[in-house]
């Protein structure tokens, strides 16, 4: 089962892994957008690492709630209320158990995936995080391992794609031959729960 520490644990390594990551995110938005995408990030996990780790939330569901305000109020591009949203939503969606099990996360994450296609009106094949993120979800059904590579592949298969939303769009078939930067910092955020479950023993 997993616990509110869990979900510390995971925002913990999500915010070093972008930490790491931030100079090629930024990179790749640089080629397709404004190169602020690591930068943005950094700054909002960073806000998310310390918030939930002052606060003492006993519940996996207010943990992720948190995290998802954090990223709302720190980060000004259009990742911050994408990822504020898909956290705040999959927060809400685990309630206010004190442990919930991987099935109940892939059931809330798949919600939370939702609310990001509905507040920025992607769909999969447009070149966003989704193209990672969707995949993701329906893949922690079965695995953490398994999410975190769906969420990978996901990431590299926006390569061909052209953007059909967000900064990258307005550039047209020039957004073709670059991987999408959001796409790779939600497979960052994937690979960081799947390492927090393989580190706690609670992979399955
Ligand atoms: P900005 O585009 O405002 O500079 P960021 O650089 O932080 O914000 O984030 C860019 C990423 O946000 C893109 O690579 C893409 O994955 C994601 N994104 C942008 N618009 C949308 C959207 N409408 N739906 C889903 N994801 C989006
Ligand atoms: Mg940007």
């Amino acid at each position: 089962m997993l616990d509110a520490d869990f979900f510390r644990r995971w925002m913990a390594a999500a915010a070093a892994s972008v930490d790491r990551e931030a100079g090629r995110l930024t990179e790749l938005d640089s080629a397709i957008g404004d190169a602020d995408h690591g930068s943005n990030l950094q700054r909002g996990f960073a806000a998310v690492a310390a918030a939930v780790d002052k606060d003492a939330a006993a519940a996996p569901g207010a943990v992720l709630t948190l995290a998802g305000r954090q990223l709302i109020s720190t980060v000004g591009g259009a990742s911050g209320p994408l990822y504020g949203t898909l956290l705040r939503r999959t927060g809400k969606a685990l309630g206010e158990a004190a442990e919930v099990d991987r099935d109940q996360l892939a059931r809330a994450f798949a919600e939370g995936v939702a609310a990001v296609g509905q507040l920025g009106g992607a769909q999969a094949g447009d070149k966003t995080m989704l193209d990672a993120l969707l995949p993701a979800a329906e893949a922690l059904g079965s695995s953490f391992r398994g999410a975190a590579e769906a969420a990978r592949a996901g990431a590299e298969a926006t390569i061909p794609l052209q953007a059909r939303k967000g900064r990258a769009s307005y550039l047209g078939e020039r957004s073709i031959g670059h991987q999408d930067p959001g796409a790779t910092s939600a497979a960052l955020l994937v690979e960081a729960l799947a390492d927090t479950a393989r580190a706690g023993g609670a992979e399955a």
